[in-house]
C-alpha cells in the first residue's frame, strides 16, 4: 500500500448567543414552543424588511480579533438561493463577496507540540429552521429561522482526524470563553461539515474531495473522518477514485453514505443582498470590543503553570471551562495551596461534576468549602481518607465540612495515649498473628495498621499508628 497524505478543511458554525434574532426582534431562545418566535421578517414575507442586529455583529467581532483575523470595515450581505422546506424566503441572508473577517489563526496542542491552524474566512449569516418527523405529520418550526450563526471555514491544512477534534475542542473552549455561544454540539450550537480528500505522497495536485455532513459531537466528527479517509484509501488503493459528492455520517452504523453528488448540488446563485446596506464598521467600535476580550485558555494554562507553580496537564484540565478555573482560583487563593485545591478539583470535585453532568456554578460546594476542607487536612484536624468521606457528605447535603467533622464528631485521634490503646487491643483480640509476625511475617505490618484504623473508625492519624506499631512491634 502507497503511502497516503491527509488533508482536511473543516466549515464550522456557531450559534451566537444573542437575545434577539438577527434580522429581527424575535427572541433567540434554545428550545420554545414551536412557532412562538416568528414574525414576518423571520418567516419571509413579501415586503417585511431586515434589520442588521448589532449585538450580532459585536460578538462575531469579538471571535474574529481573539484568533487575530482580520475585520473588514466594510462587507456586504449577500443572497444565498435555495429551495427547502424550513427556508420560507427561498434564501438564506448570507455573507460570500467581502465577508466580515478572513485569516486568523487557532492554536492546537498536537503531539508533535503547538500548530496553528489556519483560517480561511468568516461570517455572519442567519439559520434556517427545523423539520421535524412524527409517526404520521412531518412539521416545521420556524423558531430558529433568523437566528445569528457566525461560520468558520479553515484552510485545508488538517492533516488528521485527531487533528479535527482538537481543533473543534479548542473552538467549542473559545466561543464558552468568549462568551459568544454554548458551544454544545449535542444541541446544535456548533456544528461541523468536514471536506477530506487525501492524495499519495509526493504527488502535487489535491485529491478528489468529499463533504461530511451530519456528526453531533466532537469525537462523532473524529471517527466520521476516520471512516472517510479508509474508505478513500481503499477507493484509491482498489484502482477506484474518489467522486466529488457530499456525504451523510450515520452515527449508529459507522459509516458515511451519499446524498449528494457535485452533477446535483446547488448553484447559489449568490448576490448582494439588496434590502441591506453595507455594513461598515469604526475603528473605535472595534477598539471597545477588543476590551472585552476575557484571557484566553492557553494564556491562561501558562499562567496557571507559572503563579500556582502546578503541572501543565493539571493546568490544562482546569482551564477546560473558565468557570472551572475560576473555582480553581478561588479555592486555591482561599487555603493558600493551589497543589492541593488542584489535586481535589481534578479528583473528588470534578467527579462529582461529571456525575451529576452540571458545571462548577451549578455544584452545591462552593470553592471555600474544599478550601476549608484542604485547611482541615493541613492542620492535622481529618485524615485525606476521612476527608473522602467528608467530600461526598459535602456533595449529598451541601454543609461545610466543619459542620460534618462536627456533627460526626470525624476529627483525627492524635492522642498518643488514645492509639496506644488501640493497638494494645489489637494486639489482645490477634495473639496468633501477633505470634507469626514475630516469628518473621514481616509483612504483617501492614494487617495490624488495618486493624488499629477499623478500630479507630479510621480516625487514628496513620502517621502516629504507624509509628507506634514500629515501637511497639520492631523496638523492643
Ligand atoms: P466550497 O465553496 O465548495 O464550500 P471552499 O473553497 O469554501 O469550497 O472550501 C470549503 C472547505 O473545504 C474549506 O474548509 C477548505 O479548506 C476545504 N477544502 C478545499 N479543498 C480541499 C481538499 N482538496 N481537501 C480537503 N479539504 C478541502
Ligand atoms: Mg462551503
Ligand atoms: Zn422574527
Amino acid at each position: 500500500m502507497r503511502d497516503y497524505e491527509i488533508i482536511i478543511g473543516l466549515e464550522i458554525h456557531v450559534q451566537l448567543q444573542t437575545r434577539t434574532k438577527i434580522f429581527c426582534v424575535c427572541k433567540n431562545e434554545f428550545q420554545a414552543e414551536p412557532n412562538t418566535n416568528t414574525c414576518p421578517v423571520c418567516l419571509g414575507m413579501p415586503g417585511a424588511l431586515p434589520v442588521l442586529n448589532k449585538k450580532a455583529v459585536e460578538l462575531a467581532c469579538r471571535f474574529i480579533l481573539a484568533v487575530g483575523g482580520d475585520i473588514n470595515n466594510n462587507s456586504l450581505f449577500a443572497r444565498k438561493n435555495y429551495f427547502y422546506p424550513d427556508l420560507p424566503k427561498g434564501y438564506q441572508i448570507s455573507q460570500h463577496e467581502r465577508p466580515l473577517g478572513k485569516s486568523g489563526t487557532i492554536r492546537i496542542e498536537t503531539e508533535d507540540g503547538m500548530k496553528e491552524i489556519m483560517l480561511q474566512g468568516i461570517h455572519l449569516e442567519e439559520d434556517a429552521g427545523k423539520s421535524f418527523h412524527l409517526e404520521d405529520s412531518s412539521n416545521i418550526d420556524f423558531n430558529r429561522c433568523g437566528t445569528p450563526l457566525l461560520e468558520i471555514v479553515t484552510m485545508p491544512v488538517i492533516k488528521n482526524a485527531h487533528e479535527a477534534y482538537l481543533l473543534l475542542y479548542r473552538i467549542r473552549q473559545l466561543v464558552q470563553y468568549l462568551e459568544i455561544s454554548s458551544g454544545d454540539m449535542e444541541k446544535g450550537a456548533l456544528r461541523c461539515d468536514a471536506n477530506v480528500s487525501v492524495r499519495p505522497q509526493g504527488q502535487h495536485e489535491y485529491g478528489i474531495r468529499t463533504e461530511v455532513k451530519n456528526m453531533n459531537s466532537i469525537r462523532g466528527v473524529e471517527r466520521a473522518l476516520s471512516y472517510e479517509i479508509s474508505r478513500q484509501i481503499n477507493l484509491l488503493e482498489e484502482g477506484g477514485f474518489v467522486v466529488q459528492e457530499t456525504r451523510l455520517w450515520d452515527e449508529s452504523m459507522g459509516r458515511t453514505d451519499t446524498m449528494r453528488t457535485k452533477e446535483e448540488s446547488p448553484d447559489y446563485r449568490y448576490f448582494p443582498e439588496p434590502d441591506l446596506l453595507a455594513l461598515e464598521l469604526e475603528d473605535d467600535w472595534l477598539e471597545e470590543i477588543k476590551e472585552t476580550i476575557p484571557e484566553l485558555p492557553l494564556e491562561k494554562r501558562d499562567r496557571f503553570v507559572r503563579e500556582y507553580k502546578i503541572p501543565p496537564y493539571d493546568a490544562g484540565v482546569l482551564t477546560i471551562t473558565p468557570q472551572l478555573a475560576n473555582y480553581f482560583e478561588e479555592t486555591a487563593r482561599l487555603c493558600g495551596n493551589p497543589k492541593q485545591a488542584s489535586n481535589w478539583i481534578m479528583t473528588e470535585i470534578m467527579k462529582i461534576m461529571k456525575d451529576r453532568q452540571i458545571s462548577p456554578d451549578e455544584l452545591n460546594i462552593p470553592p471555600k468549602n474544599v478550601a476549608d476542607l484542604i485547611k482541615s487536612i493541613e492542620n492535622g484536624t481529618i485524615s485525606g481518607k476521612i476527608a473522602k468521606e467528608i467530600v461526598a457528605e459535602m456533595a449529598a447535603s451541601g454543609k461545610a465540612p466543619g459542620e460534618i467533622i462536627e456533627a460526626h464528631g470525624l476529627e483525627q485521634i492524635t492522642d498518643k495515649k488514645v492509639i496506644e490503646q488501640a493497638v494494645e487491643q489489637v494486639f489482645r483480640e490477634n495473639p496468633e498473628n501477633l505470634k507469626r509476625y514475630f516469628d518473621g511475617q514481616d509483612k504483617l505490618f501492614g494487617y495490624f495498621v488495618g486493624q488499629v484504623m477499623i478500630k479507630t473508625e479510621g480516625k487514628a492519624n496513620p502517621h502516629l499508628v504507624n509509628e507506634i506499631l514500629k515501637d511497639k512491634l520492631d523496638g523492643r
